[in-house]
């Protein structure tokens, strides 16, 4: 189902979709469609606006997060933005990005870009670390379609169990350093076997 809103009454409709919301299908070799032309009939004189440049944000492409395999997010439960840290250090040793809930974005810990959920972005990557999230519906939408869901919490009543494929009951400050320096000397491993 595409839509939850529905209206009947007027034409033409447009919809726009946020980047990820949807599964991407795999490509069908052979597969074609048929373009239709229509004409619009819009004289230019009478559209009220007019582009006159277009100003990149320089800092909005920085941040990938609904294109990155890998996202490490981080809630309210590391209690301070320094300790933030640890979960900028497993997503660089994982080549992944950096997420967070909403709290962590209006506290100041981390630019708006990194918010996930109803009101930040919705991603899909193939594994996703959530840490000290407590896992609220508003952050569940962004994320649940993840491939792996991995989840670490004190408390092991968190809804966030409800739905992530792995939990870890434990304190984020210690397990986030322990996964960090697991997979750097696993990936090392596997670096230097390759080479
Ligand atoms: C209109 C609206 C839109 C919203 N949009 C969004 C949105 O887009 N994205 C979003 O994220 N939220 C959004 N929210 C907010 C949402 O409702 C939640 O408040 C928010 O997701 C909770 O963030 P949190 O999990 O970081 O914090 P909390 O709910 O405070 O959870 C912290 C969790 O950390 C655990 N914890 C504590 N200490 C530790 C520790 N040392 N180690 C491990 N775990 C620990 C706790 O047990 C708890 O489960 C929205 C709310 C509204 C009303």
């Amino acid at each position: 189902l595409l839509c939850t809103i529905m209206t009947l009454a007027y034409r033409p409709q447009m919809a726009t979709v946020r980047p990820r919301v949807m599964a991407m299908p795999r490509a069908e070799e052979g597969r074609t469609g048929e373009v239709v032309q229509e004409t619009l009939g819009m004289v230019e004189s009478s559209i009220v606006t007019k582009l006159l440049d277009f100003l990149p944000d320089a800092t909005s492409n920085q941040i990938n997060l609904p294109y990155a395999d890998v996202i490490v997010s981080g809630g309210k439960g590391l209690k301070n933005p320094e300790n933030f840290k640890l979960v900028f250090e497993l997503a660089r040793v994982l080549g992944g990005e950096v997420g967070a809930t909403r709290p962590c974005v209006q506290a100041g810990w981390v630019e708006a870009d990194r918010q996930v959920g109803q009101t930040g972005k919705t991603v899909r990557p193939k594994l996703y670390i959530a840490a000290g999230i407590s896992g609220a519906i508003q952050h569940r939408v962004g994320m649940e379609s993840s491939d792996v869901i991995v989840a670490i919490n004190t408390d092991p009543n968190a809804p966030i169990f409800d739905f992530a494929h792995y939990g870890i009951v434990g304190n984020a400050l210690q397990v986030l350093p322990a996964l960090t320096a697991a997979f750097a000397e696993h990936l090392g491993k596997r670096r230097r076997l390759v080479a």
